[in-house]
């Protein structure tokens, strides 16, 4: 099975493409209605940073406006909301920022995850420009790291028209296990998505981790890719989900990816988890696993989806945790 350059075409192009890709579920509907339109080619949506001696550079491929239910809590009813509201979020909506780091490393050019691509329509997809206005064209990425398989992390790593990767020099890394995971049956039991949003999920990881067969490079949950960059075991949200450590001299920065989605209810209540968690208990520990080292050892901190550019600090506060974050000279 893969992207066949009829298959698509005969769905006539990418907008169609990308509605047999949106999730059929009813929050999600709801999310991408109220979801914003982010031009992540502006200024504001690039940020660098240094990490020793390795530079790295945050770029918000969009944002989602989405009501917090049904699928980014399981708490009982009223109780995240009052969290939110104490938080002063009084709407009840949760923003998701995809947040996409370039790490350049000597002469590598490395992605860590692809963005949504074209898959959300308007609310994303700023990754292709922001990388071009930042002086980077896809030709010169050198590696690409999925660090799981879901469409917000896929989406932009394959051109749906015509089937081509989009960064067609680049190593293209995902472990073993999350490979095997979406090629093999994924078993989405403990899932808390709905019956139809589960098949559709599976089909549609089947079908990116497809396209780039003959791309991948499947590599060990902690194997280290290059000097400053490994990755860390973090499974849960899917069973080979990957965060990364990266590291240069003394500084060192620990990529949780989607170990948490909102900076506000999975810091409170860590063991609050979401619809899309293949194994929720297990997404829980490994959520306390990372928050609790991050915590103990001052870590800096990135992430996917918590406000751009994704950076901060985890520090412990009652039964939970707070997320500070990074605030960036202008
Ligand atoms: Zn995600």
């Amino acid at each position: 099975m893969d992207f066949s350059r009829r298959h698509f075409l005969r769905r006539a192009g990418v907008a169609a493409a990308a509605a047999v890709f949106l999730p059929r579920f009813a929050g999600y509907d709801r999310a991408l209605a109220q979801a914003t339109s982010v031009p992540a080619q502006k200024p504001w949506n690039t940020q660098s940073f240094s990490i020793g001696a390795i530079r790295a550079t945050s770029f918000r491929d969009g944002t989602f406006v989405s009501p917090v239910r049904p699928i980014w809590t399981n708490a009982p009813e009223g109780e995240a909301e009052a969290v939110l509201q104490a938080a002063g979020f009084p709407d009840n909506n949760v923003t998701l920022s995809f947040n996409v780091l370039l790490l350049e490393i000597g002469s590598e050019k490395i992605l860590l995850d692809g963005g949504y691509g074209p898959l959300a329509g308007s609310a994303a997809g700023g990754l292709a420009g922001a990388l071009r206005a930042y002086g980077i064209a896809p030709e010169q990425v050198t590696g690409v790291v999925l660090s799981h398989a879901h469409g917000d992390h896929y989406g932009g790593l394959v051109d749906l028209v015509t089937g081509k990767p989009s960064y067609p020099n680049a190593h293209h890394f995902v472990t073993k296990t999350e490979y095997a995971f979406w090629t093999g049956g994924a078993d989405l039991s403990k899932s808390a998505l709905p019956a139809d949003q589960k098949r559709t999920t599976a089909e549609q990881s089947l079908k990116a981790l497809r396209a780039l067969d003959g791309k991948w490079e499947k590599v060990d949950a902690n194997q280290k890719l290059v000097d400053g960059l490994e990755l860390i075991p973090a499974p849960g949200h899917t069973p080979g989900h990957s965060g990364f450590l990266i590291s240069s001299g003394k500084e060192q920065v620990l990529h949780m990816v989607d170990a948490a989605h909102n900076h506000i209810l999975m810091f409170a209540r860590p063991e609050w988890t979401m619809a899309y968690d293949t194994d929720p208990a297990q997404a829980v520990a490994t959520r306390r696993r990372l928050f609790d080292r991050a915590a103990a050892d001052k870590l800096r901190v990135m992430s996917y989806h918590l406000p751009f550019p994704g950076t901060g600090r985890i520090v412990a506060e009652g039964k939970g945790y707070k997320w500070l974050g990074e605030v960036f000279p202008a």
